[in-house]
């Protein structure tokens, strides 16, 4: 793929002393176009800016698009690492292919994101806990009202440092969600697409109303089963086993989620994929074998949960601080990010 680069004439100061996302994007943004009948066309990395779009643009309509979420990370020495970047390019591809959208040859998505980092590059921090975040994603284009497959489409990648979160590793409260759901089986919940963030911004409203961080998903049939965590997937440590909620199609298939399960095996831990009630997770607590729970994503990495609610019902995990597993699963992956530990299963890829 040729890619036509214009560096900015106006580099932007870095930003200091943030946490999470930093205020000021990167320098730099890759922009490509879809029209059918020709493929993608016009790969070009340009100035991160504004762009123009005719008021009838069909994702504002009816919500056409992807995204992807994925980092750079930067070691003291200045090397410069992606983390599994193609299963991000994969995954991103099933969500075009479930939302009616054309797919991009993994190799392109994989170029597109290397040489934009390549060229921001300044911009990865290299402070412990901090990284550049990667924003790949793809919209409907076609300036037309009649709800249809668009024929035409962006793809683009913008790119955000990202400091250590406030209290990285603290334990949080979550409120689990008995109305409303995040996806059922047949719908949209597998892919990144933007109504499935919108769709459950209520619910996460409500649990911070009631003094709770994030909401936990039941499957949308029953509402008994587990799903997932505001935008993580979760995990229990019950009776010494590490349990997370099968692959089912209405949960989000975590690219940390996979790693998390590998390093659990490496660790000579018993792990299983199955479905998981709430019920069986009073019971382990009142049993005393809920030893730890944790979310997992490309954001926090690994988050301690303090707290769940459900009805009037509550279960505390330990003691507020994060557990044993969660702890060296943090250590271990964050080290093999940033290029302090042996990269033993291939997972990083230098830029
Ligand atoms: C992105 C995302 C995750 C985590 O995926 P990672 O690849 O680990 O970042 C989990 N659940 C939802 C709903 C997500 O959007």
């Amino acid at each position: 793929m040729q890619i036509s680069i214009t560096k900015t004439t106006a580099p932007k100061q870095k930003p200091a002393n943030y946490t999470g996302f930093s205020p000021e994007f990167t320098d730099h943004m890759f922009v490509m176009n879809y029209t059918e009948g020709t493929g993608w066309h016009d790969a070009r990395i340009v100035p991160y800016g504004s762009m123009e779009f005719m008021p009838s643009t069909s994702v504002l309509h009816y919500g056409q698009t992807t995204f992807e979420g994925m980092k750079a990370y930067k070691n003291e020495d200045g090397s410069c690492y992606l983390f599994r970047p193609e299963m991000n390019a994969r995954r991103v591809n099933i969500s075009n292919a479930r939302m009616s959208m054309p797919t991009l040859p993994e190799e392109d998505f994989l170029q597109a994101v290397k040489t934009l980092v390549e060229i921001d590059k300044e911009w990865v921090p290299s402070e412990k806990d901090s990284s550049l975040y990667i924003r790949p994603f793809f919209i409907a284009t076609d300036p037309y009202l009649g709800v249809a497959i668009s024929k035409t489409y962006l793809f683009m990648i913008i790119m955000v440092p990202s400091g250590p979160y406030f209290g990285t590793l603290g334990a949080v409260n979550i409120w689990i969600e008995e109305e409303y759901v995040r996806s059922i089986r047949g719908g949209t919940g597998y892919a990144k697409t933007g109504g499935n963030y919108s769709g459950s911004m209520i619910a996460q409203a409500r649990a911070q109303q009631n003094g709770y961080q994030q909401v936990m998903w039941l499957d949308g049939i029953e509402h008994k089963y587990v799903e997932e965590v505001g935008s993580m997937n979760i995990f229990f440590k019950i009776g010494g086993k590490i349990v997370t909620p099968a692959l089912n199609g209405s949960i989000l298939s975590g690219v940390t989620r996979d790693s998390i399960l590998r390093l659990c095996r490496d660790f000579g831990l018993e792990t299983e994929e199955r479905p998981i009630t709430v019920d069986e997770l009073f019971a382990a607590s009142e049993q005393g074998t809920l030893e730890e729970i944790f979310g997992t994503g490309t954001a926090v990495v690994v988050s301690p949960v303090g707290k769940l609610r459900y009805k009037d019902r509550e279960i505390l995990v330990g003691n507020g601080e994060p557990g044993e597993v969660s702890r060296r699963l943090y250590d271990t992956l964050t080290a093999i990010q940033r290029g302090n530990m042996e990269d033993r299963f291939g997972w990083r890829v230098e830029v």
